[in-house]
């Protein structure tokens, strides 16, 4: 009997995900500034941990994460019982689509918005709804003019990657009071602390029924590597992604590591400090050289150029001197380059040898 064995619908149409490249080929030293990890690495006191753990592997990790919450919860003022934590926020976001999108629902991303949005979306069955952008921002009234009676989930970075715009408090909330009774909010903040910026989002997760926030140990807490985020949110969600969750889904390591790196206050504030003093200079650098890109509220910046054939260019001078950016067509933003703050020593050679490609030096 001939077979036929097929995935659910949509999983075929999920493009597989692009990371930023991580190698030059032919070249043992490259710099790597193509996934805004953080270049003064984690916490001592993270590494130390995860050493640690190391001493109690045949022991099952604690299920429900309280210590992690705790901690989580004590820096950020929050009821740790209303956090959910994930491998990374990508895990937080794949639960928010399984369990609140499926076949018929739309699942609403914005133009250059993340793509495990769209993926998330598609995996479980729902259909992604792309909404233009304004300028490389968010907008709120072309989000409320596409939610229908479908939608389900809106997803939203602020900061966004990889632009590094970002919405005010007054337009968040403009934008949780339009939504559609049936949809959620969901207010991605992998890039949060790098930004003075107070958008609500803390708030309205408190206050609100339909808003959730995710956020990660990835990038100011400079554990992409082991893969910890979390959610927090109204509890009758919170209680709903609890029962998607696999209950182990968070090793001893990835737990201890996360906690003891929110509990070290000193080094994420100097992390936030040569960040911003570096993204300034960056962003200044590019712009007297003729590269245009807007204010960052991120660990990146976005670089314009006057074409995709200028990017593409520019891209493989960089490569030459051994500098690894990301591309970022695949965003809708041919003509950019995206370059995570790294070192100064990093951010001084890629903006010298974009000097040089534009041919001043
Ligand atoms: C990096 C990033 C994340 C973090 O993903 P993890 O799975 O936690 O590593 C989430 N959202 C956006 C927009 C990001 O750029």
């Amino acid at each position: 009997m001939p077979k036929d064995i097929r995935p659910q619908p949509g999983i075929l149409d999920i493009a597989l995900y692009q990371g930023g490249e991580s190698s030059i080929p032919g070249l043992r030293e490259a710099i790597k500034l193509s996934s805004n990890e953080n270049p003064l690495g984690p916490s001592p006191r993270a590494v130390e941990a995860f050493r640690r753990a190391g001493h109690a592997l045949h022991r099952y990790p604690s299920s429900d994460h309280a210590a992690l919450r705790a901690a989580i919860g004590s820096v950020h003022g929050l009821d740790p019982a209303r956090i959910l934590c994930g491998a990374g926020s990508d895990e937080v976001i794949a639960f928010l689509c399984q369990a609140y999108s499926g076949p018929g629902d739309e699942v609403i991303h914005t133009e250059h918005g993340f793509a495990m949005y769209r993926i998330s979306a598609l995996a479980a069955g729902a259909t992604p709804v792309s909404v233009p952008e304004r300028h490389r921002t968010v907008d709120v009234g072309a989000i409320l003019a596409a939610c229908t009676p479908r939608t389900r989930l809106v997803f939203i970075a602020n900061p966004a990657n990889p632009t590094g715009t970002m919405l005010g408090p007054t337009e968040v909330a403009r934008l949780a009071d339009g939504l559609p009774d049936q949809a959620l909010l969901i207010l991605d903040g992998a890039y949060a602390e790098y930004t003075d910026i107070d958008d609500g989002a803390v708030r309205l997760a408190t206050e609100r029924p339909d808003v959730i926030i995710t956020r990660t140990f990835s990038k100011i807490h400079g554990l992409g590597g082991l893969r910890i985020g979390w959610g927090y949110g109204p509890q009758a969600v919170i209680d709903v992604l609890n029962r998607l969750r696999g209950p182990f889904n968070l090793s001893t390591a990835q737990q201890d590591a996360a906690e003891a790196a929110i509990l070290d206050r000193a080094h994420v504030d100097r992390c936030l400090a040569e960040n911003a003093r570096l993204r300034d200079w960056l962003t200044a650098n590019l712009r007297e050289i003729g590269v245009p890109c807007d204010d960052s509220h991120a660990n990146f910046v976005l670089a314009r150029f006057d074409s995709a054939t200028e990017a593409e260019a520019c891209d493989a001078h960089l490569k030459e001197s051994g500098l690894i950016v990301r591309r970022v067509a695949s965003y809708g933003l041919p003509h950019c380059l995206r370059i995570t703050v790294g070192d100064e020593s990093a951010c001084r050679r890629v903006a010298h040898a974009i000097a040089q490609f534009k041919g001043l030096r």
